[in-house]
C-alpha cells in the first residue's frame, strides 16, 4: 500500500521503529512552512535551527534509499500550510495510507484530527517513542489527588524507571538534593568550559530573509552555536558530563552577568526537537557519574536527572491534561502591558538587560534566568499572561508550547492558581542579589525599597502583595510574606506603592 508518512519538525527521531524494516512503498514527507514560522515571532536562531535540523534529518532519510519529499519554504509547491500540502501531495501521488507521529502540540493535534476527516484514506497515527510518558500518564497518576505535586510524580518516575534506586530506596538515602543545589557563582573556580560549536549556516538564513519571515534576535550566520544533527547532539551531551555536570547541581540556581551558560547542558534544542532522548541523556550522565572520571556528586546528577525525569516529564503531562483551558488561565487577573525593553534589553536594571541581552543574543537564557529575572519583573508587574507567554514562546531555541505552556503560564506566571508551582515565584531584589553578581553593578540599590535609586523589584514585590492579597490570602505558602508586609508602615506603603506603578505599564 502507497503509504505517506509526515514527519514534523520537531520528530527527528532517528531511533524510531519507522526507519527499521521494509520502506519500499513509503514517501516521508517534511516541510519548512510559513503556518509555523508565523504562529508567534521567533527567534532567528531558532527558525535555522529547525530548518538545518530538518534538512539533515532529510538527507539522513535519503542516504538510507528510503524516498523523501522535503519543502523548502521558498519551493513552488509548498501550500505553506500542512493540510494543503498533505492533500496535495496525496492526490499527486495517488497515496493510499497516511501515517503520522502523534504532534506534541495541541494546535497541530486539532489540524491533524481535521485533515483526517478531510482525507479519503485510511490514516494512522503512531508514538514518537521520544518521552518515557505517554500524554495520559501524569492525568492517571493524580487522579483523585488534591493536588499536582511534581515530587510525588517525580518519585513515581525514579521507582518505575529504576533511575538512581538502591533496591526500593533512594540512592543516598534521599530523594532530592535541592538543598545542596544553591550556591552563588564565582570566577574563582575557571570559567565553565564551554563546547565550541561553530557550524555555518549561511543559506539557510537567506533563505528565511528571502521569503520575509519577522523574526527578533541577533545571529552570527557562520558562528552557529546550537547542534542540529544527533552526532552534534551526541557529542555537547558528553561534553556536559565531562566538564560541567560536576559543578550542575551545585550552581543550577546561580546567575552571573557574563556567564550564559554556567554549568547547564544547552540540550534542551536536542531534546524538543527529539534528535536525542530523555533517556538517553539520562544513561549517559549516569553511566557518566558510575565511571567515576569527572568526580561527580549525587547532588550534581541528581538535579540533572530531575529535570529530565521528573520536570520535562511533568511539564508535558500538566499540559495535556489541561489544554485547551490552559491557554486561557489568568488566575491573578493581570492585564498590564509586558514592557518594550523586554524586546530590545534597554533597561537600567542590570539583573533585566543582560538576561534579555543574552536571550536575544543566543535565544538561550537558564532556568533561574528565565523564572526570576524575567518572569518574576513580568509577574510583579502583572503583566497579562498571553504577552508574557508569546515573547517565551518566540525568544527561546528550546521554546515549543507543550514545555513553555505550563512553564511560563504556570510555574512563572502563576495564572493556572497553583496547578503547578504551590506558590507565586516572586522575589525581591535581595533573593536576586544572593544568586548572582548582577547588583554590584546595577545603578539601583538592591537594599533599598523606596527612593529614586531603589532596587525596583523591591517596591514591586511588596507592591504585589497589597494587591494580589485577596487573590492569595488562602495560601498557607503565603503566610509569611503577608505577616511581614504587615509589619511595614503605613507611610512607607504609600510610598512603596508609588515607586511601584512607575515600573508598570497599563494596557492602552
Ligand atoms: P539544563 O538546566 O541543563 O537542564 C537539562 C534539561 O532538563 C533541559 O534541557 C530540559 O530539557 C529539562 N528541564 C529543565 N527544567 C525544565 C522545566 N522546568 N521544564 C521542562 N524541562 C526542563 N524549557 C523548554 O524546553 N522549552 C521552553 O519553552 C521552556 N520555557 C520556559 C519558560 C519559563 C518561564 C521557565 C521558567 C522555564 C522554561 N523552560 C523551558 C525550562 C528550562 O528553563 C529550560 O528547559 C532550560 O533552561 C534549557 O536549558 P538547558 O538545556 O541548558 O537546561
Ligand atoms: Fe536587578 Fe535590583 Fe539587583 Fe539592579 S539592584 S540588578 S534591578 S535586583
Amino acid at each position: 500500500m502507497k503509504t505517506l508518512r509526515l514527519l514534523l519538525g520537531d520528530q527527528l527521531n532517528q531511533k524510531h521503529s519507522w526507519f527499521r524494516g521494509s520502506q519500499e512503498n513509503t514517501i516521508y514527507f517534511m516541510a519548512e512552512m510559513r503556518q509555523e514560522t508565523d504562529y508567534t515571532v521567533h527567534h532567528i536562531q531558532k527558525i535555522i535551527a529547525f530548518f538545518e535540523a530538518m534538512e539533515k534529518f532529510s538527507e539522513w532519510i535519503r542516504n538510507k534509499g528510503i524516498k523523501v519529499i522535503y519543502y523548502r519554504l521558498n519551493d513552488k509547491k509548498n501550500k505553506q500550510n500542512l493540510i494543503k500540502n498533505i492533500e496535495d501531495i496525496v492526490s499527486r501521488h495517488k497515496i493510499e495510507k497516511f501515517e503520522y507521529q502523534l504532534p506534541d502540540e495541541y494546535r497541530l493535534d486539532q489540524q491533524l484530527q481535521q485533515l483526517k476527516g478531510k482525507l479519503s484514506i485510511e490514516s494512522q497515527a503512531y508514538d514518537t517513542e521520544h518521552f518515557l510518558t505517554d500524554r495520559e500518564e501524569l492525568c492517571d497518576f493524580f487522579h483523585g489527588k488534591n493536588s499536582l505535586l511534581m515530587e510525588s510524580f517525580y518519585r513515581h518516575m525514579r521507582k518505575k524507571h529504576k533511575v538512581l534506586m538502591n533496591n526500593e530506596k533512594p540512592e543516598g538515602g534521599k530523594w532530592n538534593f535541592d538543598q545542596s543545589n544553591r550556591k552563588k557563582w564565582n570566577d574563582k573556580l575557571g570559567k565553565p568550559k564551554q563546547y565550541q560549536l561553530k557550524s555555518n549556516v549561511t543559506s539557510t538564513l537567506a533563505r528565511i530573509k528571502k521569503s520575509g519571515v519577522k523574526s527578533i534576535g541577533k545571529v552570527d550566520p557562520e558562528n552557529f552555536i546550537w547542534p542540529t544533527s544527533r552526532e552534534d547532539s551526541i557529542k555537547l551531551l558528553r561534553h556536559f558530563c565531562q566538564y560541567l555536570l560536576p559543578h550542575f547541581g551545585d550552581f543550577q540556581d546561580a546567575m552571573d552577568p557574563n556567564e550564559v551558560f554556567l554549568y547547564h547542558s544547552r540540550i534542551s534544542f536536542s531534546l524538543n526537537s527529539k534528535l536525542i532522548s530523555p533517556k538517553e541523556a539520562i544513561d549517559t550522565a549516569i553511566k557518566s557519574w558510575k565511571e567515576g572520571k569527572a568526580s561527580i556528586g549525587l547532588n550534581q546528577i541528581e538535579g540533572f536527572v530531575r529535570q529530565i525525569l521528573g520536570w520535562r516529564e511533568y511539564m508535558r503531562g500538566v499540559y495535556w491534561m489541561s489544554m485547551p483551558d490552559y491557554e486561557n488561565q489568568n488566575k491573578l487577573k493581570n492585564s498590564n502591558d509586558l514592557p518594550d525593553f523586554f524586546w530590545n534589553a534597554e533597561t537600567s536594571m542590570n539583573c533585566l538587560h543582560k538576561a534579555i541581552q543574552n536571550s536575544l543574543d543566543n535565544a538561550y537564557a537558564h532556568h533561574i534566568q528565565r523564572l526570576m529575572i524575567t518572569g518574576n519583573f513580568a509577574l510583579l508587574t502583572q503583566t497579562h499572561p498571553d504577552q508574557v507567554e508569546s515573547w517565551y514562546l518566540g525568544i527561546y531555541i528550546d521554546a515549543i508550547q507543550w514545555v513553555e505552556m505550563p512553564n511560563t503560564r504556570g510555574m512563572s506566571q502563576f495564572a493556572d492558581g497553583g496547578l503547578v508551582a504551590t506558590k507565586p515565584y516572586i522575589s525581591s531584589g535581595s533573593y536576586i542579589n544572593k544568586m548572582s553578581n548582577y547588583c554590584r553593578d546595577c545603578i539601583y540599590d538592591v537594599k533599598q525599597r523606596t527612593g529614586e535609586n531603589a532596587c525596583p523589584f523591591n517596591s514591586l514585590y511588596w507592591n504585589f502583595l497589597i494587591e494580589k492579597r485577596k487573590l492569595l490570602k488562602d495560601n498557607h505558602r503565603m503566610s509569611m510574606m503577608f505577616n511581614l508586609l504587615d509589619k511595614i508602615e503605613r507611610k512607607e506603603l504609600v510610598e512603596i506603592q508609588r515607586r511601584a506603578k512607575k515600573f508598570m505599564t497599563k494596557k492602552q
